[in-house]
């Protein structure tokens, strides 16, 4: 079971498989007033990636609910603050700017591996970017976005992932052809609408990435 949270900073969602539940990211820092209204009890939280927006309130939420946190093992130094994402272009520098202003707190994280869940690793984005699939559904972070055609307009569209924040363009393309593979017929994103998707829909993408 998969439902959606109301964080700040992008998607957050609760899943519930095997009797454990798990918080899938946790928003830019300052979220663990909104995780206490919203959730009892979790036995642990899952990072789809360490971008400041999906790992920045890990550690309070971990503290406050007293439970480990789980990501990739690529994605370790990352979120241990041994190494730096790239952040390009005009959009890039305001994250990077945001990011100082109030800066998360960096921590130590387990293998998400080491979970009895359908953890699929998607690198490009980051090396450590994951995708969770639940029966025929799957958070994929930020593999995909959901928005508007044209800035605040238009109809809803799946698009990909910005060449400034993706870490390896052509590892971040494979992944996408990866994904196309699986038996997904609906992804959450870390930002806009869940919606359907299909196969043709990734291999449009893939063939303008790709031209
Ligand atoms: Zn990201
Ligand atoms: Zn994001």
């Amino acid at each position: 079971m998969i439902s959606r949270l109301s964080f700040r900073g992008c998607n957050c969602y609760l899943i519930e498989s095997e009797g454990k539940r798990y918080l899938v990211d946790t928003g830019t820092p300052g979220n663990l007033k909104r995780a206490r209204e919203q959730i009892d009890s979790i036995d642990g939280i899952i990072i789809t990636h360490g971008h400041y927006d999906h790992c920045g309130s890990a550690v309070e939420i971990a503290d406050h609910f007293s439970c480990k946190i789980y990501a990739h093992r690529d994605e370790h130094p990352y979120l241990e603050g041994k190494a730096d994402f790239k952040f390009e272009g005009f959009v890039g520098n305001f994250i990077k700017r945001l990011e100082r202003l109030r800066p998360m707190e960096h921590f130590r994280a387990h293998d998400v591996e080491s979970l009895n869940l359908n953890i699929v690793h998607l690198p490009g984005h980051t090396p450590g970017s994951i995708g969770i699939v639940v029966g025929k559904e799957m958070l994929c972070g930020d593999l995909l976005r959901v928005g508007r055609k044209y800035i605040m307009a238009g109809e809803t569209v799946v698009k990909p992932s910005s060449r400034n924040f993706n870490w390896n363009q052509e590892k971040y393309i494979e992944s996408l052809k990866r994904f196309a593979q699986l038996d997904v017929e609906v992804i959450h994103p870390g930002h806009g609408e869940s919606v359907r998707i299909d196969r043709s829909l990734i291999n449009e993408i893939i063939k303008r990435l790709e031209r």
